[in-house]
C-alpha cells in the first residue's frame, strides 16, 4: 500500500495510512509539509538562463540563483542552499561558482556585478585575491585605480589610452575592466617598447 500523501511515491506505509517519513512529520508538525529542508530546489529554464529557487524551513521563497543553462544537469543534482554569506552553497561540493569554475592557485572567482546569487558565466571572472577584494565595494572612486583606463560614463565602457609626444593615442573600449587593463598592457609595450610602464597593482575599481 502506497503512503497516502498523493505526491509521495513510499510504497511501504507505516502507520495511519503515512510512510514513516509522513508520520514523524504529521507526528511533530501537526500537518503534511510542503517542503523540508531535504526537498530539492524548483528549477525553472528561461531562454538561456536556469533559475534555481530556494526556500527556508516556512517554504517561503528565500532567493532566486541564475546559472547557465547548460550547467543545469550538473547543478540539479544537488540541494543549493544561500549560506550565511549569500554564496550559493552545497554542504557536499561547496559553493556553486567555484564548484562550477576552478580557478588557478593563488585566484579567485569573482562576480563582476557582485550579485553572489548570479553564478552566470557572463558574470564571473578569474581575479588575484587582490583583485578580488578591490570589487567588494566600499571604495568610493570614479577612477579605475589603473593608468591608461578609465571608465567612460556616458558610453559606459572602459577606455583604453596612453600618451606619446604629449599626444593621447585611444587604444579602444572594452566592457571588462580585466579586458581593459590586458589590453593596456599588451599595446603599451608596442608602443613605448622598453619605457613602458604600468601599475603593478590595481588599486580601485568603480564604475557607476
Ligand atoms: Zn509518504
Amino acid at each position: 500500500m502506497k503512503c497516502k500523501v498523493p505526491s509521495c511515491s513510499k510504497e511501504k506505509r507505516y502507520l495511519n495510512g503515512y510512510c514513516q517519513k509522513h508520520y514523524d512529520q504529521v507526528k511533530r508538525h501537526g500537518k503534511v509539509l510542503k517542503r523540508t529542508i531535504y526537498t530539492p530546489n524548483k528549477f525553472e529554464i528561461i531562454k538561456d538562463i536556469c533559475i534555481i529557487y530556494h526556500y527556508d524551513k516556512n517554504c517561503k521563497l528565500k532567493g532566486k540563483s541564475y546559472v547557465d543553462k547548460k550547467f543545469y544537469i550538473k547543478v540539479m543534482k544537488y540541494k543549493w542552499c544561500i549560506d550565511s554569506l549569500g554564496y550559493v552553497n552545497n554542504s557536499k561540493v561547496g559553493r556553486m561558482h567555484k564548484f562550477l569554475f576552478s580557478s588557478p592557485i593563488g585566484e579567485e572567482i569573482d562576480h563582476k556585478n557582485r550579485n553572489k546569487l548570479d553564478n552566470r558565466l557572463l558574470n564571473l571572472r578569474i581575479v588575484s585575491r587582490g583583485q578580488n577584494t578591490i570589487n567588494r565595494g566600499n571604495i568610493s572612486s570614479n577612477t579605475s585605480g589603473f593608468k591608461g583606463v578609465s571608465w567612460n560614463k556616458r558610453e559606459r565602457k572602459w577606455k583604453v589610452y596612453t600618451t606619446k609626444n604629449n599626444k593621447q593615442i585611444s587604444l579602444g573600449c572594452f566592457d571588462d575592466y580585466m579586458e581593459a587593463v590586458n589590453h593596456y598592457k599588451k599595446e603599451i609595450v608596442k608602443i613605448h617598447g622598453k619605457y613602458a610602464k604600468f601599475n603593478l597593482k590595481i588599486r580601485r575599481i568603480k564604475c557607476d
